[in-house]
């Protein structure tokens, strides 16, 4: 199959079709119309096959979680998605491949009105780069640098549960069917990341894990944070499967569960159940920001200690 047989048999074939859309795939570089007084707003990210997912993970998945991870981003921003790009290196034009990993793609895009507006398609070692474009209303983006000392620091979801995915596939062992759900398919949570607008202070996806991500947050923000580790959210069926150290270290360290993690005025406390309440999306408080620098964490004893916030470095 030829490079551009195969971008119309595959990559212009979808349902979605968005009126701002003036110029999709096909021409050099495609054309849209940003809606009058909102910022557009930008990610990308990269998954490399056997880094950002296991080998043998199947294209229906790939293509749903190159997607995922960029609406996670988009999410974290308080964006309404748009558009997407989709650069894709391939080992070889192998069109089941192909077929599956469109479904997955798709299936996601089509979730949120996300149409796909261009791409590149190259051979070698299998890398799918996605870029999101998605919209905020003037000045509302989601940053990292706002949280102030007394605001209170939440997570949605649960937390954990890809990293046990991952944990049992390093040690060759089959994970539950949760964990990979949760480790292949993670839910972007887009629907909460707009309805924190004008109510979290700062707000990030927790890729990395919570420590890591959180410390993005009070480093950025010139803030610290104390956490109570009991109350870190894991599923029931997590805290079954671990003893109570494994499940603070997970909900701590694991990344790849792509929940929020945000902080917000004691005074928004009301105004975010009321935001929460019409949505499918647990959250709970885990925290509160302090002005002293460093993440902390308060011991089922009642003991403070400092956590390191070290992620995953690829270099
Ligand atoms: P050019 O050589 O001008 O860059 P290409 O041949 O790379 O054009 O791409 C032709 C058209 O197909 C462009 O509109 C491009 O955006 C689109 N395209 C290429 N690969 C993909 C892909 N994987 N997904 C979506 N669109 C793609
Ligand atoms: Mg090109």
């Amino acid at each position: 199959m030829r490079e551009h047989q195969l971008i119309q048999s595959f990559f212009e074939k979808q349902n979605i079709k968005r009126p701002d859309v003036i110029l999709g795939i096909g021409d050099d570089a495609a054309v849209v119309t940003v809606p009058e007084k909102q910022q557009l707003v930008v990610a990308t990210d990269t998954l490399v096959a056997g880094v950002h997912f296991p080998e043998n993970t199947s294209p229906e998945d790939i293509g749903y979680k190159a997607l995922a991870v960029n609406l996670s981003d988009l999410a974290a921003m308080g964006a309404t998605p748009a558009w997407a790009s989709l650069a894709i290196t391939l080992p070889n034009a192998d069109e089941t491949w192909l077929h599956a990993f469109c479904q997955g793609f798709f299936e996601l895009a089509a979730q949120h009105n996300v149409q796909l507006i261009g791409g590149d398609t190259t051979q070698g070692p299998l890398t799918v780069t996605v870029s999101v474009q998605g919209f905020v209303p003037q000045g509302e983006a989601l940053t990292r640098t706002r949280a102030k000392a007394g605001d209170e620091i939440y997570v949605t979801g649960y937390l954990g549960a890809a990293g046990l995915a991952l944990r049992a596939l390093s040690e060759g062992r089959a994970p539950s069917e949760t964990q990979t759900t949760q480790l292949n398919r993670p839910v972007p949570r887009v629907a909460a990341g707009m309805a924190l607008r004008n109510i979290a202070s700062a707000a990030i996806d927790i890729s990395d894990g919570l420590a890591a991500d959180l410390g993005h947050i009070v480093q950025q923000s010139q803030v610290g944070a104390c956490i109570t580790l009991a109350a870190l959210p894991v599923s029931a069926q997590l805290a079954a499967a671990v003893s109570p150290e494994e499940r603070i270290e997970l909900a701590l360290h694991a990344g790849d569960d792509y929940e929020l993690c945000f902080t917000a005025p004691l005074a928004k406390r009301e105004a975010l159940a009321k935001a929460f309440a019409d949505l499918d999306c647990p959250y709970c408080c885990i925290g509160v920001i302090y002005n002293e620098a460093g993440l902390r964490g308060i011991t089922p004893d009642g003991e403070t200690s400092l956590i390191e916030t070290r992620g995953y470095e690829h270099f």
